[in-house]
């Protein structure tokens, strides 16, 4: 099981607390309720745009069910090997119309190396959520107490696809 809790703005950050010690939190088991104890910790390698760190992954235990639970910081999903944030970018630049190649050779670094079926997967993705979460956006606006006709932000209601829905959902976010 995986807990993402926000532990320091960057990997550097994250390193500087964390490299040694685990974070001093209390957790309770998600079945008992039980306090749950430290339980070591395993690496992994994490990639930002200039570099590729290994960070330790803290974990805890609950000695009563045996179920362990493993810390991950908030610039991390679980088993991405890249950032949070290198996603977005990628995925903004998607957005704004750039080609695969401008993509790939801006979001990372040569050192780093990112392929361009690791950007089409993130945008596959993306676009793949892009309906429920807009959807869901558009819902809390009109809550909110917004009036605007919020499908005048779309870019073509009658005949949406995938692409037009991303485009929408960023609308509605700006
Ligand atoms: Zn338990």
């Amino acid at each position: 099981m995986n807990k993402i809790l926000p532990f320091g703005r960057s990997c550097k950050a994250y390193l500087r607390l964390y490299g040694d010690c685990s974070p001093n939190v209390e957790l309770s088991c998600s079945i008992c309720n039980r306090t749950l104890h430290k339980h070591g910790r395993y690496y992994r390698s994490v990639s930002s745009k200039y570099d590729t760190v290994i960070i330790p992954i803290y974990r805890w235990l609950c000695q009563d069910c045996g179920i362990t639970v493993s810390l991950l910081p908030d610039f991390l999903v679980p088993w991405a090997r890249f950032v949070t944030w290198v996603r977005e970018a990628a995925i903004n630049r998607k957005l704004q119309g750039r080609s695969m190649q401008n993509i790939v050779l801006t979001v990372a670094s040569p050192a780093v190396g990112i392929s361009r079926s690791t950007v089409k997967r993130w945008w596959k993705h993306h676009l793949g959520k892009a309906s429920s979460v807009s959807l869901w956006i558009a819902g809390q606006l009109v809550g909110s107490g917004l009036n605007n006709d919020l499908f005048e932000l779309h870019p073509s209601p009658a005949a949406s696809s995938p692409v037009h829905t991303a485009a929408w959902l960023q609308r509605l976010l700006s």
